[in-house]
């Protein structure tokens, strides 16, 4: 038998199959899914089986054996090694690259430099060998360079790798230990002590514990014997841990749906009946019963013996989510998010995957839920752009959750108050199947926020970053002890240093960027390559020393705040979240202490829900719009929407404040009723005549490289092989700077072709990505290919 592998080294030159011998005492063990190791070269990986065949096409002399297999269960399904395929093919990335980011990152085994006995080791050799180290492997950093001299001509180096359950879990870190088990592999005739041992260990329907076997009355030594003879094998399990075991959740009961929940619902359900693909939008305004709406649909496939997935954009930032889906389902729900540690990540997977948890709820990556009977899946404010990953491999969430759900029959459901521009266009086409959710069922309707030109507070002389509508507002919740929630806009917006002599920005030395001033450790700072450097009060460029800070980070206002209100003020942004637990902890004393302000960025704009805040200001409601991005005003209208959502929420009535300098641009204006349609309307005129997304798809190629030349030249090539092989009817853009100019002493350029149907595109980009895989091999010139990107 052999097993056709995709080894673990991420790179586009082995981005195929492996065909490798099955040892016969894996026969039969060894499984499509399964993590192995495989010599690869001159070292050991890891690798995943991706199929089995009686006959390999590979010489015989030339098929090396599996080494071992790493798991009991495999640890891909068929249908996510089918899911890695298409994505890889979709995105124009080495499908080790998808596999690695649909399994827990804690199952990539991290390797070590090892000695190892060759197989034809010289007696010498042997003693040698064995005078150093007991067991097999000697780690190279415990010898020294004159031993591992002496070593070198006798033996193997290569790189082995430690059993992932072992490392990631040692003994300290686990709450509950780790514990060994039996597998075991064929029956046995003589010895009848061993032979009763091996029958319990058959007749388990689970693997045997070691303590449980030992508690039957069968010694280690039995069941090391049985080990040495090759009938067991011995494997380290984990045994999970839980986040969220110390809390408490109250029981949530299910609500009686309104009409236009009810409608929502039973379409979606008839569906997920019905084992259909469909998509649909639920497009609701704040409040609006949503979740309830989900919340009950997942009821349904639960009581159909099927399971789901719910995707949230960051779930660190929606405990209250989490609460809720806890209330309703109990230890059926695994959650996966970014501030769980490796393990802790691993041990939610495991609950998916041995069917504990049967509704996941996580972020991006949680899309990959080893579910096997998936009945629906749900991608709540689907508009967030934390759903596409920056990194690579860049895919989105939604790609991958239409991909599964065409696997499992099932309905996906994409939520929103404002949906991205793309996904309500697809459902005015009716390619979606569009709900819309218009009332507030449990809660105050939406109070039309107010809009404060702040050029008009100058002209009156007031330069502060409060209008005296706002500071009154505040003081008046204040004095009612009810809460306020203020939200300055960092994106396109930061504080730092100028001088005021000649003009002069601190810039970062290796990027095209200006400085950001830190307060607390008083130096500027890049955030593209931490580069930092000691704030000197003295101009670089004129020497002058009137230098001062422009901008006004969420430090300088919370001070502002302090100094005008004297109150306890809650300041969340990402300086004081960094810690685990930070933002919870925030929350949460934000809603039992009653802190009468709550400042924030971005990250206060969703999903709270305290029935005690009154009054929300938005203190720079336009900075976003000035970003070199055409979905600047989406983004921007999305925002606020999102953020006036956060008021007057429960019995108390709700005042909501947009500070901006552009009092008339429709993003703001139509934000403040969240008149979602005629946003999409106007903005879609504008989308159609600049020629972008939804009237055309997008691929962004950036090139980065040392010298300017280098990009040009390979832009320019890129842009010829566009030219010549995509239809008239598609636009190419550039070669232009990128708006970021130069990244840690690295110069960028683009291109973005815009097209509407290029069937063969998947070829060109393959073949540039090739091309340029091999020129990034000799020179270091990289090109990105980001298939749809979500900013340009
Ligand atoms: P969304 O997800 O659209 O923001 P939620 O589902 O969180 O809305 O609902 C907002 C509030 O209304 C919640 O407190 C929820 O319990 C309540 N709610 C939702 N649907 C109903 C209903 N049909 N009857 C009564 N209360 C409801
Ligand atoms: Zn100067
Ligand atoms: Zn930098």
């Amino acid at each position: 038998m052999f097993a056709a592998v995709i080894v673990g080294v991420n790179s586009k030159d082995v981005n195929r199959l492996f065909d490798y011998k099955i040892p016969d005492h894996l026969a039969g063990v060894i499984q499509v899914g399964h993590r192995v190791f495989v010599p690869f070269g001159p070292r050991h990986v890891q690798a995943y089986v991706m199929e089995i065949h009686d006959t390999s096409d590979v010489p015989a002399s030339k098929v090396r054996e599996i080494v071992k297999v790493m798991d009991v269960e495999p640890v891909l399904t068929g249908e996510l090694i089918h899911l890695s395929k298409k994505l890889a093919d979709y995105y124009i990335e080495p499908y080790i690259s998808v596999i690695e980011t649909i399994l827990p990152v804690a199952l990539k085994t991290k390797s070590k430099k090892v000695l190892v006995l060759a197989d034809d080791a010289s007696s010498e050799a042997k003693f040698l060998y064995e005078s150093y180290a007991q067991n097999s492997e000697i780690e190279t950093k415990n010898l020294s360079t004159k031993s591992l001299a002496e070593l070198m001509p006798y033996i193997q180096a290569g790189d082995i790798y430690e059993d992932i359950l072992i490392k990631q879990h040692t003994r300290q870190k686990l709450q509950k230990g780790v514990q060994s088990l039996y597998v075991n592999k064929a029956p046995l005739e003589r010895a009848p002590k061993q032979y009763e041992a091996l029958q319990l260990i058959e007749d388990s329907s689970e693997p045997m514990l070691l303590q449980t076997l030992k508690s039957e009355g069968y010694s280690e030594a039995i069941v090391r014997e049985l080990e040495k003879k090759g009938y067991v094998r011995k494997l380290d399990m984990v045994v999970e841990r839980d986040p969220y075991e110390s809390r408490v959740f109250e029981a949530d009961y299910k609500k009686e749906l309104t009409e236009e929940q009810a409608d929502a619902y039973t379409n979606i359900n008839q569906a997920l009946l019905a084992k259909s693909n469909e998509t649909f939008l639920l497009h609701g305004i704040t409040g609006s019963g949503k979740t309830e709406v989900y919340l009950q649909l997942i009821q349904t496939a639960l009581d159909n013996g099927r399971e789901a997935i719910m995707l949230v954009p960051e779930i660190a930032l929606t405990p209250q989510m989490v609460n809720r889906f806890k209330a309703r389902f109990g230890d059926d729900v695994a959650v996966l998010h970014s501030a769980l540690s490796h393990g802790e990540k691993y041990d939610e997977w495991l609950k998916i995957q041995n069917g504990r948890a049967r509704v996941s709820v996580g972020a991006r990556s949680s899309v990959f839920a080893p579910f096997k009977n998936i009945g629906l899946i749900i991608i709540d404010e689907e508009h967030e752009t934390t759903y596409k990953q920056s990194e690579r491999p860049m895919y989105h969430a939604a790609e991958a959750a239409k991909l599964r759900a065409e696997y499992h029959g099932c309905p996906v459901v994409l939520g929103s108050a404002t949906p991205s521009l793309e996904s309500y266009a697809r459902s005015s086409r009716d390619v979606y199947k569009r709900f819309e959710l218009t009332h507030r069922p449990a809660m105050q309707e939406m109070p039309k926020a107010e809009i404060v030109d702040m050029s008009d507070e100058h002209k009156d002389g007031n330069s502060g970053i409060l209008s005296r509508q706002l500071e009154t507002a505040i003081h008046e919740r204040i004095k009612k002890g009810e809460q306020t929630v203020l939200l300055l806009n960092r994106r396109g917006f930061a504080n730092f240093q100028i001088c005021q002599n000649c003009g002069h920005v601190p810039n970062c030395p290796n990027c095209d960027i200006s400085l950001t001033y830190h307060k607390n450790n008083n130096s500027l700072l890049c955030h593209y390559c931490s580069y930092e450097e000691q704030v000197t009060k003295k101009c670089a460029d004129c020497g002058s020393t009137d230098v001062t800070f422009r901008g006004t980070g969420t430090q300088k206002v919370e001070e502002i705040l302090r100094d005008t209100f004297n109150v306890d003020i809650i300041r969340m942004d990402v300086d004081t979240t960094k810690r685990k637990g930070a933002h919870e902890q925030l929350l949460s004393r934000f809603e039992t202490e009653k802190a009468p302000i709550l400042l924030g960025t971005q990250m206060i704009a969703k999903g709270l829900d305290y029935p005690n805040v009154t009054l929300v200001g938005v203190l720079n409601a336009d900075t976003m719009l000035n970003l070199p991005d055409f979905r600047a005003n989406e983004r921007t209208f999305q925002l606020l929407t999102q953020v006036a959502g956060r008021a007057g929420r429960h019995e108390l009535p709700g005042q909501i404040i947009f500070q901006t300098y552009n009092p008339e641009h429709y993003a703001i204006t139509l934000a403040t009723d969240g008149s979602y349609t005629e946003f999409y309307e106007k903005e879609m005129q504008f989308r159609k005549f600049a020629r972008y997304s939804p009237y055309y798809f997008h691929i962004l190629f950036t090139v980065s490289a040392e010298r300017i030349k280098d990009c040009l030249e390979a832009t320019t090539d890129i842009h010829k092989t566009l030219v010549d092989n995509v239809s008239d009817s598609s636009i190419i853009i550039g070669p232009s700077p990128s708006p970021i100019e130069r990244i840690k002493n690295k110069n960028r350029f683009q291109i973005l072709l815009k097209y509407k149907r290029e069937p063969a595109l998947q070829n060109v980009l393959n073949a540039l990505d090739e091309k340029y895989t091999q020129i990034y091999k000799k020179t270091g010139l990289s090109l990105k290919i980001d298939v749809d990107p979500q900013y340009i």
